[in-house]
């Protein structure tokens, strides 16, 4: 043969070579499973014997060292016969194993982990400039230890920069319009087809099935259909799969991105220690990432009185307005949610604490009113539900710190009364629970256990640890100033059972620059200086990378990120 052949597989002789069965066919030939009598003894292999010889698909292979990529051992080059050697994925396709077993979609776990495990070589790929330009179920393969790997280059190209020819056609129902249409490969076409990957993964269906190739021409590029996204699909998930469906290609969302969506619902899908994640907050190092709210309708009016992050990413703040802004995790604001809305005549309406449904799909908001404000992930106003609060009255306020639990438990905190009360998040009163400290702040922990913060600028109680029957289990003390510290928490935040606290005052009434944190035992374990901002209330993302920080008095938000 004219091309060269790669020089750092080696290149191997037929009669090394047992048959062992055949598993897989198509028009390029046929894959079977060999055993190869290396020089290191027996290997099972996987042999595609391709009808034509095809320098394309080995070379690129042989250029590629990836653990979700299919591994070439070999190749053999004889007058008949052109052999791939591959690594062998006894659990076969991805696709036979859908059909098998049915879609993810009751499988969170398996699903984050198979989802990363099909993009991550993606990004692999687009570091060396090649489109795989096959991307789809039936060319991911199972290892035994049940790890996706991407397999089949034979129609993979290195890319340019802009939008390429494309001479052959991929597989249509996974086609990016701009193949359809132009006959032209972009930098984002694989992006699209992963999406359906990802598509696939969730429902387990095979994309316009029974369809021809006009019909999911004419449904994709002329009527802009797209395939389904099913209602239990995470929200994340489902804007994402939008994203990457843009038929504008330079809209697409980057490999990058979609790693960052993928792997924010990781937390959801394993669990790691307490004691592990403990240690990797107190190494960190945390690392300016962002500030933002400085101009615009994202304007962070003063305060930042309390923020939230939604499990999609997104992060809403309390200022000292109305209105509750919502940006994206890079800081670029996307609407507000009006407080005023729903208020009776002579009521007023200034934001106190926020928080979230696990799902993302509701905000909850306490003012001053009696009421809590449920508004939907695009800001929409959902209605709002009055609270057990007996002092209350249509114009006391009463109500301010807020908090929701892993059951999705709405909790209360009455201001006047010192009672928290615990709701369905719809509504319905469940139980209350009477704390010896002003419920400002609260926040719940996985053992039921809540984090109680006063408010005053200097004179605060310190922030309490209390049981579900109210009992003070412990009693927060500062680490450099047990006696004397005067308290002024603006912010709690606990994460993995690990709670975050911002003391903005310390004994002589300077402005500190930390986030402080404690084990759920009361026992300090560090801090985290942020030099940017006095800290006034903070939050953390979904998988525990990114903290973000509201600042006091600067009108501005900041995001850390947690460096590995
Ligand atoms: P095609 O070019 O027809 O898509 P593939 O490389 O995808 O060829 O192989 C076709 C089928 O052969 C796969 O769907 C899979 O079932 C099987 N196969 C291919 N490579 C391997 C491998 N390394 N290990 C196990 N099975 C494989």
């Amino acid at each position: 043969m004219a091309t060269a052949m790669p020089t750092n597989v080696p290149k191997i002789e037929k009669d090394k070579f047992k048959l062992v069965k055949k598993i897989g066919s198509g028009g390029f030939g046929a894959v079977f499973q060999m055993t190869w009598k290396s020089p290191q003894g027996d290997i099972q292999v996987a042999v595609k014997r391709l009808n034509e010889p095809d320098p394309n698909e080995l070379n690129i292979l042989a250029s590629l060292d990836h653990a979700s990529i299919v591994k070439l051992l070999g190749f053999v080059d004889e007058e008949m016969d052109f052999w791939l050697i591959l690594e062998l994925c006894e659990g076969g396709s991805l696709r036979s194993y859908l059909d098998e077993h049915g879609g993810l979609s009751t499988n969170l776990q398996l699903f984050v982990h198979w989802a990363e495990q099909a993009t991550i070589p993606i990004k692999y790929l687009r570091g060396k400039q090649i489109l795989h330009k096959d991307l789809k179920s039936p060319n991911y393969l199972i290892t035994c230890d049940k790890k996706l790997k991407l397999a089949d280059f034979g129609l993979a190209k290195k890319i340019e920069h802009t939008i390429s020819n494309a001479t052959e056609r991929a597989s249509y129902s996974w086609m990016a319009p701009e193949l359809f249409t132009l006959g032209k490969l972009s930098p984002n076409y694989d992006i699209f087809a992963l999406a359906v990957v990802i598509w696939e993964l969730w429902t387990g269906q095979i994309p316009f099935k029974g369809l021809d190739f006009q019909v999911v021409a004419w449904k994709v590029c002329q009527l802009k259909e797209r395939l389904p996204i099913p209602a239990d699909m995470p929200q994340p998930i489902a804007d994402l799969l939008r994203q990457c469906w843009d038929e504008n290609w330079h809209k697409r969302p980057s490999i990058e991105h979609i790693i960052s969506v993928i792997a924010a619902l990781l937390p959801l899908a394993t669990a790691v220690p307490v004691h592990i994640w403990q240690q990797q907050v107190l190494t960190g190092p945390w690392v300016l990432e962002k500030r933002f709210g400085s101009d615009g309708p994202g304007e962070i009016q003063q305060y930042a009185n309390d923020v939230t992050v939604n499990p999609n990413g997104d992060i809403a703040i309390i200022d000292s307005s109305t209105k509750v802004k919502v940006f994206s995790i890079e800081g670029v604001y996307k609407c507000s949610m009006d407080t005023t809305q729903g208020l009776q005549p002579g009521q007023w309406s200034q934001p106190h604490q926020i928080t979230t449904s696990s799902d993302g799909s509701t905000y909850f908001v306490t003012n001053n009113t009696n009421c809590v404000l449920m508004y939907s992930a695009d800001c929409k106003f959902k209605g709002q539900w009055e609270s057990a609060c007996p002092q209350g009255s249509s114009i006391t306020p009463c109500l301010c710190g807020l908090a929701i639990d892993a059951k999705d438990y709405v909790y209360v905190g009455d201001m006047k009364s010192r009672y928290i009360y615990k709701h369905k998040q719809d509504g319905p009163f469940v139980t209350s629970v009477k704390v010896d400290i002003q419920p400002c702040y609260i926040s719940v922990t996985s053992q039921d256990t809540i984090i109680v913060g006063e408010y005053a600028q200097y004179y605060a109680k310190p922030p309490q640890i209390v049981s579900n029957t109210g009992q003070v289990l412990h009693t927060l003390k500062h680490p450099t100033d047990e006696l004397h510290v005067q308290w002024a928490c603006f912010g709690i935040h606990c994460y993995r059972d690990t709670l975050f606290i911002t003391n903005m005052t310390n004994q002589k009434k300077s402005w500190t620059h930390e986030i402080l944190f404690y084990s759920l035992s009361g026992q300090y374990l560090g801090c985290i200086p942020i030099h940017d901002a006095r800290p006034r209330c903070l939050a953390m993302t979904a998988n525990g990378s990114k903290l973000i920080v509201g600042g006091d008095c600067d009108g501005n938000c900041s995001i850390y990120a947690l460096q590995k």
